[in-house]
């Protein structure tokens, strides 16, 4: 998806740059560089431009129903796992840190972590596949480009607008995710690279330890990694025998310390010998958020392991297979009864088609209410 282009208005935010950005790197982005919002707003006395993004995502309908949707595992499977809400409130944390150390600008990765994730559908990668089987001759269904939908046409905020009127570089951030580069090939600013290592990291850390919790994986089965047998060797090495919960909670923290120091260590190298002047020298720098070679090659058989034995674990297939074949019931059910619709998915069906507009709708759905429709529309 293109982002629009028409960005004539720059929101000038000199006194809030000069008050709360005078602290930042030279290769930060800084808000008075933004190319502003694509319907003119007055500048705000005291919040700066992705200060108000922020609040925005924070504030808006999708963003609390995240609280209600499956990240890897679903509501019935207990109340320790992380939801979507959760599991976004952590990358916006980690990508703080990260922030924060090499001194980038955390009002802009905090409205980018909100956002990261707005768009997924009920039930996970699970709901996803569904609706994207649904959409198959309507171009598909991508989460990264349904948050740039609710975000640009489906929240309802404003008097005179549709959508929330985010800043350009937070909508260039999240179309980063869809193509990783700008139309034109740029790579993406420092900040939205820096949301993207703490998405990656935060998943691998919390997904191991809601496996252990659930029960899915054993401590013993996890040690046959390299990057588990290492970290949890230097654990033992510092502090002892260490057993169960405390164990995993050491192993989680580790994982997450281990790559976001070496985050910030392989961009500190960069910095001291290359020190880019603006943001946008940062950007065309070469330099890359990522994790050095050997991390990242432990990192993947991480990865490997937990998507063969947890996101492919038999519970897991299961409920993903249900909460598919309910989606996909559903999704008929809509196009063949568009009167089910609320009123202003009726009038978008007029717009964009009734496949495209049920989509939409389901997507937009929590887990729970997405049941509770299956068990009213299709008396399950
Ligand atoms: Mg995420």
């Amino acid at each position: 998806m293109a982002v629009p282009t028409h960005y004539s208005d720059r929101e000038s935010s000199e006194v809030f740059a000069a008050r709360d950005e005078s602290g930042l790197a030279p290769y930060a982005f800084l808000s008075r560089d933004t190319r502003g919002r694509k319907w003119p707003e007055e500048e705000h006395p005291y919040r700066g431009p992705f200060q108000r993004d922020r609040d925005r995502v924070l504030h808006c309908s999708a963003f609390r129903r995240l609280a209600g949707k499956t990240q890897v595992f679903t509501g019935s499977m207990g109340d320790y796992h992380r939801t979507r809400l959760t599991h976004t409130l952590e990358v916006a944390s980690i990508a703080r840190t990260i922030g924060r150390a090499l001194r980038l600008n955390e009002d802009l990765i905090e409205a980018l972590a909100y956002l990261h994730d707005l768009g997924h559908p009920p039930f996970g990668h699970a709901g996803e596949d569904a609706l994207d089987a649904c959409l198959a001759d309507e171009g598909g269904f991508s989460h990264n480009r349904f948050a740039l939908t609710l975000v640009e046409e489906l929240e309802i905020r404003y008097p005179t607008f549709p959508g929330l009127n985010l800043s350009y570089e937070v909508l260039e951030g999240q179309s980063s995710r869809l193509d990783h580069h700008r139309a034109d090939g740029t790579p993406p600013l420092w900040e939205t690279q820096v949301v993207e290592a703490a998405d990656s990291t935060t998943y691998d850390a919390h997904d191991v330890d809601d496996a252990l919790k659930l029960g899915l994986v054993t401590l013993n089965e996890l040690r046959e990694i390299p990057l588990v047998r290492d970290l949890t060797e230097d654990l033992e090495d510092r502090f002892g025998p260490l057993e169960g919960q405390r164990m995993r909670k050491a192993l989680v923290h580790a994982l997450i310390d281990r790559q976001v120091t070496s985050l910030v260590e392989a961009a500190e190298q960069f910095l001291a010998t290359h020190m880019p002047l603006s943001a946008d020298e940062a950007r065309h720098s070469g330099f890359r958020f990522e994790l050095d070679g050997e991390l990242l090659q432990r990192k993947r058989e991480l990865e490997a392991f937990l998507y063969e034995r947890v996101y492919r674990h038999p519970k897991l297939i299961k409920v993903r297979r249900d909460a598919q074949e309910r989606l996909q019931r559903m999704f008929d059910a809509y196009v063949r009864h568009p009167e089910w619709l609320p009123p202003r998915f009726q009038e978008r069906a007029r717009r964009v088609g009734i496949r495209r507009a049920v989509g939409d709708y389901v997507a937009g759905m929590t887990d729970r209410y997405c049941d509770e429709q299956f068990r009213r529309r299709l008396g399950h």
